[in-house]
């Protein structure tokens, strides 16, 4: 993979490098699972001063990376991998220290605020730390430079390469298509907006047990990964051979923690079968958020939600959930698969999902862009649920206040749509390949899991992701795929 000598010197510099970011990571899951609530201060010390060291050492690679930009017969990881380099030079040589550490100590400052402010629905306490967040984004944008729009530099940093006007185009496709779908399935019956299932209260360390035999069924490798709780359920990569999972219990509706597994999994199973030769090198990390995020979609719904995944599961449910019992599988898929316009996006189906994400990409750009002020997002966001779904949110938290997101990034939701429609993509063209469906009932992942390793995992970040998507995908991102998927399955 790596055999210039310049390349493999680079590689050993960055060492160090690869070894405070990893740090940062475990210390990231740790502040979400286990950490005491006033040691937010402290942490956001620790971290932003790792994230100062990273910065130092990433420094001294500068030397060996402009050597390495003027050799011509590098091959594809080799080339890949000085573009990644590149792209983490612009960053931290654009923004300054200290400009960096601030936005690290305001983020973990926020994040506690936003979790009072959350458990208490009142935006009023997160305004200020919002308000200096998004002043921050927009030091940092402009910082960076850009083209067009401030909100294209922020978005180049989770999607290489993705601007507006690639969203706008997306959208303005995805957004009626779905409309249309989305109308005719409310008008017919076969996929009910409410069960009776969402209302009954699940024993925690029963529902763990079920999840449990989620990850033994999706052969998540025991000795290389784990799984624990938080509010906000993500995945975290220490190394490759330490990924971890949350997933988070309600106590009702075991659906959300279920499908909070399945997709945090698909993360991992990205993360784990990163191409070995790439570890401790910045090759090893995902194309991108979309493409990470079209893992975690792609095993959520296109594999979760299939009547064959419900068939599949519903012995271990009927084991540890005895009031599962009376359903039967066609009952279950229907569970699984409620169509309803709702408040909230983590709940939200597969028709109504990229709404949420349409909403806060149009707040963001306009936050980003100086059009609209934080005091006015709460009113903004419930006249913007109105006009999507016809219902307004009574609180804060089931409103603005509901995402962690805005405590750190702007620019990742779009990933979430983007991932979406690149799990379409997979969809089609994996079909072609695969019995999807067979697999799926004989919980035969391995084939599943070769086709996406072959096309997708084993590249790390290799090319960038609108490359990997042509290259692996056959095109450029498309969202018809996706619409065929969802009518297919809602109305076909
Ligand atoms: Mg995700």
């Amino acid at each position: 993979m790596f055999s210039n000598p310049t390349i493999l010197e680079l590689n050993e510099k960055f060492r160090p490098v690869w070894a405070l970011a990893s740090s940062g990571s475990l210390l990231d899951w740790d502040l979400e699972v286990n950490m005491p609530e006033a040691a937010s201060t402290s942490r956001g010390v620790t971290m932003s001063q790792l994230t100062l060291l990273r910065q130092k050492h990433f420094s001294e690679l500068y030397p060996l990376l402009e050597k390495a930009e003027r050799i011509t017969d590098l091959n594809d990881y080799e080339n890949g991998l000085v573009r990644v380099l590149q792209r983490s030079r612009k960053y931290f040589t654009k923004i300054p220290p200290s400009l960096l550490e601030e936005e690290q100590r305001t983020s973990v400052e926020a994040t506690v605020v936003w979790r009072q402010a959350r458990s208490k629905s009142d935006f009023k306490l997160f305004k200020p730390y919002f308000e200096k967040v998004v002043a921050l984004k927009i030091q940092i944008a402009e910082k960076l430079g850009f083209e067009k729009h401030p909100y294209n530099a922020l978005l180049d940093l989770g999607e290489e390469g993705i601007t507006v006007d690639d969203l706008d185009l997306t959208f303005s496709r995805l957004i009626p298509g779905l409309k249309k779908i989305l109308r005719k399935v409310m008008a017919e019956s076969r996929f009910p907006p409410n069960h009776p299932l969402e209302d009954v209260k699940y024993d925690v360390e029963s529902m763990d047990r079920v999840n449990r035999k989620v990850i033994e069924l999706l052969e998540m490798p025991k000795d290389r990964f784990r799984m624990d709780v938080s509010t906000h359920p993500f995945t975290s990569n220490t190394s490759r051979d330490d990924v971890r999972i949350t997933t988070r219990y309600e106590g009702v509706d075991f659906r959300n923690t279920m499908y909070s597994t399945i997709h945090e999994s698909g993360h991992a199973i990205y993360e784990l079968q990163i191409d070995e030769a790439m570890d401790y090198t910045q090759l090893a990390n995902g194309a991108s958020m979309g493409f990470h995020e079209s893992q975690s979609r792609f095993w959520e719904n296109i594999i979760g939600r299939s009547r064959e995944f419900a068939i599949l599961i519903r012995p271990a449910l009927k084991e540890n959930l005895s009031f599962v019992s009376p359903y039967d599988e066609e009952e279950l898929y229907k569970y699984f698969n409620l169509v309803r316009p709702g408040l909230i996006r983590v709940d939200a189906d597969e028709l109504t999902y990229n709404f949420h994400i349409a909403l806060r990409y149009e707040l963001e750009k306009k936050l980003i862009g100086g059009k609209l002020a934080v005091s006015e997002l709460p009113s903004i966001w419930n006249d913007m649920m109105d006009e999507y779904f016809g219902i307004r949110p009574k609180n804060d938290a089931e409103g603005v206040l509901q995402d962690i997101h805005w405590t750190a990034s702007f620019g990742y939701f779009p990933s979430y749509s983007l991932g979406n429609v690149i799990s379409g993509m997979i969809w089609n063209k994996m079909r072609k390949d695969l019995n999807l469906a067979e697999l799926t009932l004989k919980g035969e992942f391995g084939p599943i899991k070769e086709w996406l390793y072959d096309k997708i995992h084993h590249w790390g970040s290799t090319y960038a992701p609108k490359d990997l998507s042509r290259r692996s995908l056959g095109e450029g991102y498309n969202p018809d795929y996706l619409l065929e998927y969802l009518e297919q399955k809602f109305s076909g």
